[in-house]
């Protein structure tokens, strides 16, 4: 019998560890404080970031690229899933002027790099626009005018066929049965499921090892390790990464196509529409990718959602004593589900919808929602043992940044060289995921309460 585990949280990253670590012999129990076996997942107003019917899939990531080899590894996995759970619908990658941003130019040299040139069609290039109209994606090339140009220019584009979307809600399904197979026990509901506190036990000259966790019924669940995979929760959890990680909500919007409106419905399937990202301003005085936007084409239910994540809004709350970080005694955690994106994400979604989605421009939303992102200090995850404990009894495997989804089919593979090899593991990814309490606070972590992102003082739509 392998080594006992404990992992807190079923959702992207909790779920991809325990189904890698089980398949390496550990004896993996999963908590979750939401009974996935009777929502399946499906329940869109839970407060975990992979709930959710879709997510972009992108092997586009600038410089970054390990992620962009890390992604092109996951698609492989997503292909053999099948099950539509991966959609290769293409994304549309709308710059916000008529030329290519830098980011964007970065990413085509890195995708070149790699031999993936071909995958991509920039409009406006006359070989690019014959190799899309051969390969059949032409009509995924939109062109976008400019709004208010005299003399008019459309956007520049590029359309990816690496890229689409994954059906993110299916696939923790997926995952959850998978890892049910495996025989890995999930220990879930409000009560039950939901962690309360670390099992700890201090040992003289200052060490402290953890043995397992107590859930919210007072049952203690020892263990040999126990891993926080909580998401934009784990600070709540682990006071200790205070300083690693911060929740921002990220405003989404859906409308509703009723399918009998057969030209809605058939000009917004993934058949025909793509992924479509938009970054209505070019990159800060800092060097920093802003106001960037994004929608999907309809799902099966007729729904289209809009991501705005131009402003990640923080929520800033009076921290616990525990924390080992905070901001004039504050951090930003989740806010409850019955908080709303504010105005000004309103109208940036809406000014989006005008020229991306003119036939919504005066629909009104079929609901409006906060996502909580778990950004950390570099948008590199936090996957590695918490050093404050002793015997690596502790391991965090969260910190997606808001591109984590993407990853999980091959997440947990990675994860689990860490967990198991420390420094030694083979993983690229080993340096990019340790611990970094070196780290500069940068990213937006450093603004703190009175940053222009707190939802506090910020006009609310209700
Ligand atoms: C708005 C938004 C858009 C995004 N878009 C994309 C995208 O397009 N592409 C992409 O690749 N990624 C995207 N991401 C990122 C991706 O969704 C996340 O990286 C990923 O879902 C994180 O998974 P997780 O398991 O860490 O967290 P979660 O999905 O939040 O899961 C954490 C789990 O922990 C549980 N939990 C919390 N507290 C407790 C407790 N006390 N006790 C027991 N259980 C607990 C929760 O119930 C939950 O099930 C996006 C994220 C956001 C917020």
């Amino acid at each position: 019998m392998g080594e006992k585990i404990n992992i807190v949280g079923a959702g992207i990253f909790g779920l991809s560890l325990a189904v890698a670590l089980r398949q390496r012999g550990y004896e993996v129990t999963v908590f979750d404080k939401n009974d996935y076996s009777q929502d399946e997942y499906k329940d869109f107003e839970v407060q975990a970031a992979s709930v959710d019917q879709n997510k972009i899939f992108r092997a586009s990531y600038g410089k970054k690229i390990h992620y962009q080899r890390l992604a092109m590894e996951a698609r492989e996995k997503w292909e053999q899933l099948g099950n539509d759970l991966f959609v290769s619908s293409g994304m549309l990658r709308v710059q916000p002027t008529a030329n290519l941003g830098a980011l964007e130019l970065e990413t085509i040299a890195n995708m070149r790099r790699d031999g993936l040139r071909d995958k991509l069609f920039i409009k406006g290039d006359k070989d690019d626009e014959l190799r899309a109209k051969e390969a059949r994606w032409h009509h995924k090339l939109l062109d976008v005018p400019i709004p208010d140009l005299d003399p008019s220019q459309s956007f520049a584009a590029v359309l990816d066929t690496t890229a689409g979307f994954t059906r993110s809600s299916e696939a923790c399904l997926h995952y959850f049965k998978l890892a049910q197979g495996l025989g890995i026990p999930f220990v879930l509901g409000a009560e039950k499921g939901a962690f309360d506190s670390l099992i700890k036990v201090e040992y003289g000259g200052g060490g402290c090892r953890i043995q397992g966790i107590r859930t919210k019924d007072g049952v203690e669940h020892l263990s040999d390790k126990t891993v926080i995979a909580a998401g934009s929760f784990s600070t709540q959890l682990l006071p200790e990464l205070s300083y690693h990680i911060e929740s921002s909500g990220g405003s989404v919007a859906r409308f509703k196509i009723d399918p009998k409106d057969t030209a809605l419905w058939d000009k917004y399937s993934p058949a025909k529409f793509p992924v479509i990202t938009w970054k209505s301003a070019s990159r800060d005085a800092g060097g920093k990718d802003i106001g960037s936007i994004y929608v999907f084409p309809r799902t099966e239910e007729g729904i289209i959602k809009i991501g705005y994540r131009g402003v990640k809004y923080t929520h800033f709350q009076t921290a616990p004593e525990e924390a080992s970080f905070s901001q004039e005694g504050q951090w930003s955690v989740p806010a409850n589900r019955d908080v709303k994106p504010p105005q000004s994400a309103v109208d940036a979604i809406r000014y989006f919808v005008s020229i991306f989605l003119p036939e919504f421009t005066d629909v009104p939303f079929y609901s409006t929602k906060f996502c909580w992102y778990t950004d950390s200090l570099d948008n590199e995850f936090v996957i590695d043992y918490c050093p404050s404990y002793t015997d690596n009894s502790l391991f965090i495997c969260t910190g997606g940044s808001g591109h984590g989804a993407k990853f999980l089919p091959v997440l947990g593979e990675h994860a689990a060289d860490i967990f198991m090899h420390g420094d030694d593991a083979q993983t690229p990814l080993r340096s990019h995921w340790r611990w970094r309490s070196d780290a500069p606070r940068v990213n937006g972590l450093e603004e703190g309460p009175r940053g222009p992102r707190n939802l506090t003082g910020l006009a609310r739509t209700g």
